[in-house]
C-alpha cells in the first residue's frame, strides 16, 4: 500500500466528497481508499462527525483549541470555518 502517494490525492478531493458534489468516480475512489487506509477512514469519520455536529447544533460543542481550524485547513475546507 502506497499511502504516501494516495492519501494527498484523497485529501484534495475530500471537500467535494463531504459536500456531496464529488463525481461518482471520485466517491468510489475515496471509499475504496478508505477501505484500505485506516488513517483516512478515521479522519473522514472524525470529519463527518464534526460537520454533522456543527451543522445540527445551535450551541458550539467544545473542541480542543484550534482543532477544528487545523483539521479543516488541512482538508482545504476553510469555507466551513465561516461563522
Ligand atoms: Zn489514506
Amino acid at each position: 500500500m502506497d499511502k504516501e502517494q494516495h492519501c494527498p490525492d484523497l485529501l484534495s478531493e475530500l471537500a467535494d466528497f463531504m459536500d456531496g458534489t464529488a463525481t461518482i468516480e471520485v466517491c468510489a475512489e475515496i471509499e475504496k481508499h478508505m477501505a484500505e487506509c485506516p488513517d483516512c477512514r478515521v479522519m473522514v469519520d472524525t470529519l463527518e462527525k464534526t460537520i454533522y455536529l456543527y451543522r445540527n447544533r445551535e450551541e458550539r460543542f467544545e473542541l480542543p483549541s484550534g482543532f477544528r481550524e487545523r483539521l479543516f485547513t488541512s482538508l482545504h475546507l476553510e469555507d466551513y470555518l465561516k461563522d
